[in-house]
């Protein structure tokens, strides 16, 4: 049985999933953390939880480290990339003008690209012979009209510099559109859908037809939706507002908008939606208002993206806050009471689980859903596609 070894790199870990892209099952996971460090470790979780101390292990280090304690017929390797630019409206076959070009969007993804193109790199040399594919986080959205993804900036910022929302989550976005039709038992082609991805980054798009026509974020990550650390939408003139008030530099308010706000920088107690319900339950008032403005903020990004649907067939969260925390739910859905949903309590309790991911009630003007994601999936299937002996 044929399975794809599906790789997510950043500049100093390297997840990885060894899956089976028939069946969905995962054979191996695991993570390897710190690496270019004296602390580089690498944990494997499945089959078996095993951890290795490999102090200054590159990303190629931890991949020999990983490979010689997992088993399976490796026949394809998925990279997860943040941002394809312009450039990928789809997965691709990896070859060098393919690395060139991801490398080339790394002023637009700075943390994410360069570390990719390394994790590349090192796994072609493991395994030279096997097709290698490349799987956006971007490539979904490319569908977008200009409506939705130009700034209303001067043009010459769109043409020269490339400044336009790209989008984030795609592979998920697609993923539980695809899974809510089959839920629904309607044609994706069908549907006008409205999708939240809620984990530590967050967005929502606008799904019509299978296609995204809009979604919060934006240039980077960091646009739309309050998340664990991120501010989401702040005005553009925040930053020289607090260079001068601070004596912060651009670096430092950068660095404060992305890793030190969003629920973290609220409740000034943790970036963790489950430590925060918790808190909140025992009277921890900033916790409890760094949940409420959480779900106001995505409550009011769910009707900007209802302007690019004729209707709205239904809402589906997912993602690590989506698919477990029934507050969040609903809490987001009674600010949408112009769409006047009816939570079914008891569904939304057990994240809908009896009942196909539906947590409204059945005659509720609008239908909400919880569906999981599984990005690893979707990245081994799209590799699946290039691997001869698995293409069907
Ligand atoms: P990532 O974006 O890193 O993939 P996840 O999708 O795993 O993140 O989501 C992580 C978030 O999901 C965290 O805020 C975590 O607290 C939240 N989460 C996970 N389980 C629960 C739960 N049972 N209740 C509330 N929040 C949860």
């Amino acid at each position: 049985m044929g399975l794809i070894f599906v790789v997510n790199c950043g500049s100093s870990s390297l997840k990885f999933t060894l899956i089976n892209p028939e069946d969905g099952k995962t054979v191996a996971n695991g993570l390897a953390e710190r690496l270019g460090t004296p602390e580089a470790v690498v944990n494997i979780r499945q089959p078996v939880r095993l951890e290795f101390q490999v102090p200054n292990a590159t990303h190629g280090d931890a991949l020999d480290k990983i490979l010689s304690h997992i088993d399976g017929d490796i026949v394809g390797v998925g990279h997860r990339i943040v941002h394809g630019g312009e450039y990928f409206t789809e997965s691709v076959l990896v070859d060098d003008k393919v690395v060139e070009l991801i490398g080339s969007a790394s002023d637009l993804a700075p943390l994410h690209n360069p570390a990719h193109v390394m994790g590349i790199e090192a796994a072609r040399k493991k395994f030279p012979d096997l097709p290698h594919v490349v799987v956006f986080d971007t490539a979904f959205h490319q569908s977008m009209p200009k409506r939705a993804y130009l700034y209303a900036l001067p043009y010459a910022m769109y043409t020269n510099e490339k400044v336009r929302k790209y989008g984030f989550h795609g592979t998920s976005h697609r993923y539980v559109a695809g899974e809510a039709a089959k839920l629904m038992g309607k044609p994706l082609e069908d549907l006008h859908l409205i999708t939240m991805h809620l984990g530590n980054g967050s967005s929502t798009c606008a799904i019509r037809e299978g296609k995204s026509y809009d979604t919060s974020m934006g240039l980077t990550p960091l646009e739309g939706l309050i998340m664990g650390t991120r501010s989401g939408d702040v005005d553009a003139n925040l930053h020289e507002y607090l260079t001068r008030r601070t004596g912060c530099t651009l670096s430092e308010v950068t660095a404060m908008v992305n890793r030190e706000s969003g629920l973290l920088g609220i409740s000034g107690l943790s970036n963790d939606m489950r430590t925060l319900a918790e808190a909140a339950a025992s009277g921890h008032q900033r916790a409890a208002l760094a949940i409420d403005m959480f779900c106001f903020r995505l409550a009011k990004h769910i009707l900007g993206m209802s302007a690019s649907l004729d209707r709205i067939d239904a809402l589906i969260f997912t993602g690590g806050i989506g698919e477990n925390s029934a507050i969040v739910r609903e809490k987001t859905l009674s600010y949408l009471s112009l769409l006047r949903p009816q939570v079914d309590s008891e569904l939304n309790n057990q994240h809908g689980r009896p009942a196909n991911g539906r947590i409204t009630t059945g005659d509720s003007p609008v239908l909400a859903l919880v569906v999981p994601t599984n990005e690893e999936l979707v990245i081994a299937r799209e590799t699946a596609r290039f691997v001869p002996a698995l293409a069907s």
